[in-house]
């Protein structure tokens, strides 16, 4: 079995100092290690009902599009501002090292829809609830959430459950 963590580069003071970086393109180009990565996935989502993925640009649409493919599902885009060419949502949000904004198609989602949120990391959690707003705002409920990397210390998977949304990780990293 591959251990995922060990497959994750860390990049120390990228894209700012102080910031230690999980880089998982060394996770995505194992063969092992992504394919374990998504086998995890599978097995923790192949029973459970829901609708759609919904994944976060740009890593979030790598892990989304191949759980998506492989359990059957549709995958919806969630994308940085500018991307999107129908009508969208937008929020904008704060994370680890800086702000941004993401967008939702305004009719991406059938009102009641259960949808999977998936990214590769959760840091402060500012992307994932920008991600979880947009979701809510076009009519999707949440029916969980899952990442790859936690930073437990720093407090977004703690955020997500305090809003009443489950948190899934396969690995976690200390520190920031
Ligand atoms: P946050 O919004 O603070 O939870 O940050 C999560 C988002 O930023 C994810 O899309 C990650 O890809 C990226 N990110 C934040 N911190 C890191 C980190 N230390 N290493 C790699 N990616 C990160």
């Amino acid at each position: 079995m591959a251990d995922i963590a060990k497959l994750i580069r860390t990049i120390p003071h990228y894209p700012k100092e102080g910031i230690m970086f999980r880089d998982i393109t060394t996770l995505l180009k194992d063969p092992q290690g992504f394919k374990e990565t998504i086998d995890l996935l599978i097995a923790k989502y192949k029973d459970s009902r829901f609708d759609y993925i919904a994944g976060i640009e740009a890593r979030g649409f790598i892990l989304g599009s191949a759980l998506a493919y492989a359990l059957g599902k549709g995958f919806i885009p969630v994308r940085k501002k500018g991307k999107l060419p129908g009508k969208t949502v937008t929020q904008s949000y704060n994370l680890e090292y800086g702000s941004d904004t993401i967008e939702i198609h305004d009719d991406a989602i059938e009102a009641g829809s259960r949808v999977l949120l998936i990214d590769d990391l959760i840091a402060t959690g500012g992307t994932a609830i920008g991600a979880i707003t947009l979701i809510e705002k076009v009519g999707g409920v949440i029916f969980e959430t899952a990442f790859v990397v936690d930073l437990p210390e720093l407090g977004g998977a703690k955020k997500i459950q305090d809003l009443g949304h489950k948190v899934f990780a396969l690995c976690e990293f200390s520190g920031h």
